[in-house]
């Protein structure tokens, strides 16, 4: 069947299995769930119908292709490589967060699941896991850390607003964690009923496989996009990286073109010791969490550690399987960037292209900022405007004293 939308097959060797991270570690009562999913999701993406209907949705309601936009005044001013932005923040609701949920809302009323639940951090995911559930006719319920919804409560009014009932977490943390945990066991409770709609590449298989394929359509466009404006490909790619998916989705057509630099960007937070930042390659080891093995950040006991960003969506434990195959092999690279420079960064392409970028999406940006000089004219830097700053106003306005 000829692929419209999703990658034509996938490139790991053993199904759910980047490397040797991944696999699938839940309790044995969500084990027939994660299959059944598993096998809905193949028929789904071997039909062309399914996909004609997502490409359809992406086009007309979440606003697909994105713009891929030559920045030349950020260009002129840092003098090295030029840099283009993908521009995931002019997507319906704000993120490329719409492109997964599009598609898993299409697969869970496919399979006659009624009800929706999903987790969400900075509310991002929440807002449209309920705008597809808007769309569709589902029921939904988004579980969120009562921290979280203090600090995000402009996206709480959105879910509320498109119909969606969020359940606060009081347990642990009280942030995204705590989410998932619940929202785990809220499916494990309702799984004949209900879709657990996750947000990442990020769980057990076949979450990580089933995000990224949504998100690829990225990368595909980039690429040729870039090709018509330039006639070549990038020599890197630059996304943000929380749980992964964005970035995979990004990079993931580039993966088999060699010379291409893939470059990820953690959350450095405010330093390097362990609680004080999220980068997972910084002093995160292998282990689970939630569902499949990765690199996570923990204590010497195992205990998971505490994380901090400035963006609620790049402050989280572990990091999505697939990104910690790229990163042992080698194939792609690991850096952070520190709450300060991700600030900068959206002083900085505000101000010179009028374009204000999320949080998370910034400290892409400020990797850019560092890389471009190193590169010459006829270079050309790909940056993954992830989403748009309006849902930080609130901490932009404290942080930078507007
Ligand atoms: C949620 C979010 C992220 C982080 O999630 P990934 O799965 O790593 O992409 C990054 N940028 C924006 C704008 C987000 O909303």
């Amino acid at each position: 069947m000829a692929s419209i939308i999703l990658p034509a097959s996938p490139s790991e060797s053993r199904p759910g299995r980047f490397g040797v991270y991944g696999g699938r570690y839940v309790p044995e009562t969500l084990m027939a769930a994660l299959v059944e999913l598993e096998r809905e999701y193949e028929a789904a993406r071997a039909d062309a119908a399914f996909q004609a209907e997502l490409s359809s949705l992406l086009h007309d309601y979440a606003g697909r292709p994105t713009p891929l936009y030559f920045a030349s005044r950020l260009t002129g001013q840092l003098g090295g490589a030029k840099i283009y932005l993908k521009r995931e923040d002019l997507l319906h609701t704000g993120a490329h967060k719409i492109n997964n949920a599009l598609g898993q809302g299409l697969l869970a009323k496919r399979m006659g699941k009624q009800r929706v639940i999903a987790e969400t951090g900075a509310g991002q995911h929440g807002v449209a896991t309920a705008t597809v559930c808007a769309l569709l006719g589902l029921e939904c319920v988004v579980y969120m850390g009562e921290v979280d919804m203090a600090r995000q409560e402009l996206n709480v009014l959105r879910m509320r607003l498109l119909g969606a009932e969020v359940r606060g977490v009081s347990s642990g943390s009280r942030t995204l964690k705590d989410a998932i945990s619940e929202a785990m066991r809220d499916w494990v409770t309702n799984v004949r009923t209900t879709y657990y709609l996750l947000g990442s590449a990020l769980g057990a298989h076949p979450y990580p496989t089933m995000v990224r394929d949504f998100q690829h359509v990225i990368s595909k466009e980039i690429k040729q996009q870039l090709l018509e404006k330039e006639g070549r490909l990038p020599n890197a790619v630059i996304a943000c990286v929380g749980g992964g998916s964005n970035a995979i989705g990004a990079f993931y057509e580039f993966i088999p073109e060699r010379q291409v630099r893939l470059i990820g960007v953690e959350a450095g937070g405010y330093g390097p010791a362990l609680g004080e930042h999220a980068a997972r390659f910084r002093g995160g080891v292998p282990g689970v969490l939630q569902g499949t093995f990765s690199y996570v950040l923990q204590d010497e006991d195992g205990q998971i550690a505490l994380t901090h960003s400035v963006s609620a969506g790049l402050d989280y434990a572990s990091i999505g399987p697939e990104h910690a195959a790229l990163h042992d092999t080698g194939r792609a690279e690991y850096t952070a960037q520190d709450d300060a420079a991700a600030l900068d960064a959206v002083i900085r392409l505000s101000r010179t292209e009028g374009i204000l970028p999320a949080l998370e999406s910034a400290h892409a940006v400020a990797e850019a900022l560092k890389v471009a000089p190193t590169y010459g004219p006829h270079d050309i830097l790909v940056v993954n405007l992830s989403g748009r700053g309006d849902k930080d106003m609130g901490i932009l306005a404290r942080e930078l004293k507007l």
